[in-house]
């Protein structure tokens, strides 16, 4: 990351792209179905079920922005650097000498340092500065569907048959979030100990062109 001074960083602007609107419209809507088909029972559990997964979504979306901050920054701060700075990328003004895997995005137009993917759900280039971010996005949705299935197996034999088939499915589509997306955040960090880019080799393999 490149240092400016405060004066320069520009205003906050929160940008969600489709495809993570819907990732996140998604999550709300099986929350919701969950709490209308588990919520008229008593006992704790339903309640304790939502409150968490009302937590666990709103430090994903600080996240979420956390991530996208961290990309408009970096941009900012490459875009904005004095004409005397000695720079060695053709198309952005970023010094390509310092730091280690630097890759340019064309989507940005500017280089980003350590950069590993470009995440389509996110529609967002991942690298040093937001890749904390993106690890525990991945970890919060792990949390997230752990706490569901473990709400659904403990409502579905006090429900009702009729609501028992909605349980199950949510129940067993979240093992497969689970699997999917804590499989995701292992991947990148064994991928990182060991030197790699997370779907590949070097900055350029894997992943869509960028
Ligand atoms: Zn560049």
């Amino acid at each position: 990351m490149l240092n400016q001074s405060k004066s320069k960083v520009p205003a906050y602007h929160l940008r969600i792209p489709g495809r993570t609107l819907a990732l996140l419209s998604g999550e709300v809507a099986i929350g919701l179905l969950f709490a209308i088909t588990a919520a008229p029972l008593h006992g704790p559990v339903p309640f304790i079920t939502v409150v968490t997964l009302t937590i666990l979504f709103a430090v994903e979306t600080v996240d979420l922005a956390s991530l996208h901050r961290a990309v408009q920054l970096h941009r900012h701060a490459v875009l904005t650097l004095p004409p005397t700075f000695r720079a060695t990328c053709p198309r952005c003004r970023y010094d390509r000498s310092q730091g280690a895997n630097v890759h340019h995005c064309s989507r940005y137009g500017v280089c980003f340092p350590s950069f590993d993917h470009y995440c389509l759900i996110f529609d967002a280039p991942i690298f040093s500065s937001n890749v904390a971010a993106f690890i525990r996005f991945h970890a919060w949705i792990s949390a997230l569907s752990a706490v569901m299935v473990t709400g659904c197996l403990l409502s579905l034999p006090s429900c009702p048959t009729s609501r028992q088939f909605i349980l199950f499915t949510l129940a067993l589509a979240h093992s497969c979030v689970f699997i999917a997306m804590g499989g995701l955040a292992v991947k990148y960090i064994i991928a990182a100990r060991q030197g790699r880019t997370m779907w590949g080799t070097g900055a350029d393999a894997g992943g869509p062109p960028v």
